[in-house]
């Protein structure tokens, strides 16, 4: 069978070689980590660095097709597959637009859509002038954070030039605080055909920045929704994506929307169509690399999708008590077969199936409390 390569071994990973097996293919996972939870569903696990010459070299002469559940994955190793001849998907640039906040927001504000006032701060001198317009806010660094890591609110300019140079005064953003009536996600596949389709929009809860629970459909107006969608379409387009995508939104309260970010790859928020959907959307991202249809992303039925974190884990180690959840009518559990359960890492989720989304939530709530 064709081998298809991933850089990245995550959870993300693990759920995408589990998706092209199913389909017939063979996976190259190249994960520096050992133990990462995709070298289970790997035909080959190069255990290297995601700049190692000799697995990439590997990865250019057994891989049919390429891509990636890492963020933060080296651009130019994504350029130089592409440059062997290998159809990588995402691109290399594609990648390094979402890696750097600056050039994502301002990549989405100069595509004509939404984003929260924001300010490129390269530097100490950046927080010199007035701030007024982006106060109160969030100062973010413009690369490598996640779950809210590498942010800090400030009230006043003097709050942020102190928390920049906490940060030692490495480039960030500093946005402005948005009123938020909810956050919703769409998850987008483009193949490079250009074909498009989106996954219906998932509703958010974070819980210390670490997405919580995901409702779907999400509960704002069709209006509201369709737009999200449209939304993220079109930032595909505009970005010549080829993939599966990720897009964040804010939802203000007069239903306006305001794009928070992008994640080159299939993303936590849309682990319900695991279940949920026809096809996944790690069977999308299998699809979209191999130059095949985008699978239908019809919901079959309202579905909430619960994180399980490693606090939910006994201080020893000891698994959470599943019978609840084992027992429970139309609910399924995935867990990512990591060894080590830490506060706030992702060990599973599990999607709680219903006739609508406020029964799927109510009975999602009462499995937790038995966990
Ligand atoms: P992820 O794990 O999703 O990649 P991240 O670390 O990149 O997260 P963001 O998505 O930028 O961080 O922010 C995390 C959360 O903080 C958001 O989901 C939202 O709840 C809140 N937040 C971020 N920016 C703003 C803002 N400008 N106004 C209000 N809330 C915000
Ligand atoms: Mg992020
Ligand atoms: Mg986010």
């Amino acid at each position: 069978p064709a081998m298809l390569g991933i850089l990245g071994g995550g959870q993300l990973g693990r759920m995408f070689a589990a998706a092209a097996k199913n389909m017939g293919y063979g996976v190259t996972v190249l994960d520096p980590d050992n133990h990462a939870p995709a070298a289970d569903f790997a035909d080959v696990h190069l255990c290297k660095s995601f700049t190692d010459p000799a697995a990439l070299q590997y990865m250019a002469e057994h891989c049919a097709a390429i891509t990636t559940e890492f963020e933060n994955v080296n651009a130019d190793s994504m350029r130089w597959l592409a440059a062997q001849g290998i159809p990588v998907s995402p691109s290399g640039d594609c990648v390094a637009i979402a890696q750097d906040r600056i050039a994502e927001k301002t990549f989405i504000r100069d595509a004509g859509l939404d984003v929260a006032p924001f300010l490129a701060v390269k530097n100490a001198a950046s927080l010199e002038g007035d701030l007024s317009a982006y106060l109160p806010g969030i100062l973010k660094t413009a690369r490598l954070g996640y779950d809210g890591k590498g942010q800090v609110r400030v009230k006043t300019a003097e709050e942020a030039r102190f928390a920049h140079a906490e940060m030692k005064h490495q480039p960030c953003v500093l946005e402005k605080m948005m009123p938020l009536a909810a956050e919703v996600s769409v998850i987008v596949t483009r193949t490079r055909a250009g074909e498009v389709a989106s996954f219906p929009v998932a509703e958010n809860e974070h819980v210390n920045g670490i997405l919580d629970v995901s409702i779907v459909p999400a509960r704002v107006d069709n209006a509201v929704a369709e737009r999200a969608r449209a939304m993220a379409m079109q930032l595909a387009e505009k970005l010549d994506y080829i993939g599966v995508m990720a897009v964040e939104f804010f939802v203000l309260d007069g239903g306006e929307l305001v794009i928070n970010e992008m994640a080159p790859r299939p993303h936590n928020s849309g682990h319900y169509t695991l279940d949920a959907t026809l096809t996944s959307q790690f069977e999308q991202q299998v699809r979209a690399m191999c130059g095949l249809y985008p699978g239908k992303p019809d919901l079959l039925k309202p579905t909430v999708m619960v994180n399980l974190l490693g606090d939910v884990w006994g201080e020893d180690g000891s698994e959470p008590r599943w019978e609840v959840l084992m027992t429970a009518p139309n609910t399924k559990l995935h867990l990512y077969g990591k060894k080590q359960a830490r506060p706030g890492r992702k060990m599973g989720h599990y999607n709680v199936l219903a006739e609508t989304a406020q029964d799927a939530l109510e009975q999602a709530n009462a499995i937790k409390e038995t966990l």
